[in-house]
């Protein structure tokens, strides 16, 4: 017996969930970004699914930088284990 209802999927936009490409915010541009970290978003136990997180330094300004990374999204030329 199905139980599918209409309203499985929820795609309420929430400031928390709020996720943005790498960008410098002081030099206005991603082309001096040096990825130093990304980890991949994974399903945590009972948390659901955790968003990918990417660490980076632009090289022109210094400035360091650490959020969550927009879903499907990947430093370029980033090798998936496979
Ligand atoms: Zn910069």
């Amino acid at each position: 017996m199905s139980t599918s209802t209409p309203h499985e999927r929820r795609n309420r936009p929430s400031p928390a969930n709020f996720q943005t490409l790498p960008y410098c915010d002081s030099c206005r541009t991603d082309a001096h970004l040096s990825y130093d970290d990304f980890v991949p978003a994974y399903y945590s136990g009972g948390q659901g699914l955790e968003p990918s997180t990417v660490r980076y330094t632009c090289k022109r300004c210094g400035n360091h930088y650490s959020h969550h990374a927009p879903q499907g999204w990947a430093p370029p030329g980033w090798q998936w284990y496979d």
